[in-house]
């Protein structure tokens, strides 16, 4: 599985907001965009350059790349199952049912990056049967949970206990009693909990 592997905070500072990569270290004074909020590199302090057209479409496909941790390829294919869908689906409504982003939405782990460890170390489950593809795109009343393991099981334990990473999601029925939730709608526009403006990327692919 191909996987971004270069330094992920200087990713925030690159599009110049939090865009919460890594869990609990994102709300903490570790933070790598509280204490250096400027672009990476030896210029990006002083740099104070205006972007073009084109270079505001091209930050916006990056950032919402960066913010799903989804490659080139795959994002374009999102892209073109919006063509091909006669655009009866948002892009970003597509790649909110990757089995990854369901995990990080229910609140099951701190990050879309620790949600596909999950996903690969073949905890979760999808209408009770193991799921290690991350990409996997639900569908209206499948049923998403956690498989019964040790781990698991402290997990479950730690996340009752605090209950406070657990977020409501209209489109998902959340079962606090054993951590799994049902798909009850296709996720909206106003159902996408990121700051990303879809017309720019539209836009920058279809130039
Ligand atoms: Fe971004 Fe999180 Fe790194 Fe802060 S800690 S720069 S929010 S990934």
């Amino acid at each position: 599985m191909a996987r971004i592997t270069s330094p992920i905070c200087r990713k925030c500072r690159r599009e110049g907001k939090k865009l919460f990569l890594k869990g609990e270290r994102c709300f903490s004074a570790k933070c790598a965009f509280v204490r250096r909020s400027y672009a990476p590199g030896a210029h990006g302090a002083s740099n104070r350059s205006r972007l073009t057209e084109y270079g505001t479409q091209l930050r916006e496909k990056q950032k919402a790349k960066t913010t799903y941790g989804i490659l080139e390829k795959q994002f374009l294919r999102y892209y073109n199952q919006m063509i091909r869908s006669k655009k009866a689906f948002t892009m970003l409504s597509l790649i909110e049912r990757r089995l990854d982003n369901v995990i990080y939405r229910i609140g099951l782990a701190p990050s879309r990056r620790a949600a596909r460890q999950m996903i690969l170390h073949k905890k979760v489950l999808v209408n009770g049967k193991k799921m290690s593809i991350s990409s996997y795109q639900v569908k209206v009343g499948d049923k998403v949970s956690l498989k019964n393991t040790e781990s698991n099981k402290e997990l479950i334990t730690e996340i009752k206990n605090n209950q406070k990473r657990i977020t409501p999601v209209s489109w998902l029925k959340f079962n606090i009693d054993d951590l799994s939730a049902e798909v009850t709608s296709m996720p909206k526009a106003e159902d996408i909990g990121e700051d990303i403006n879809e017309r720019l990327i539209v836009e920058y692919y279809s130039r």
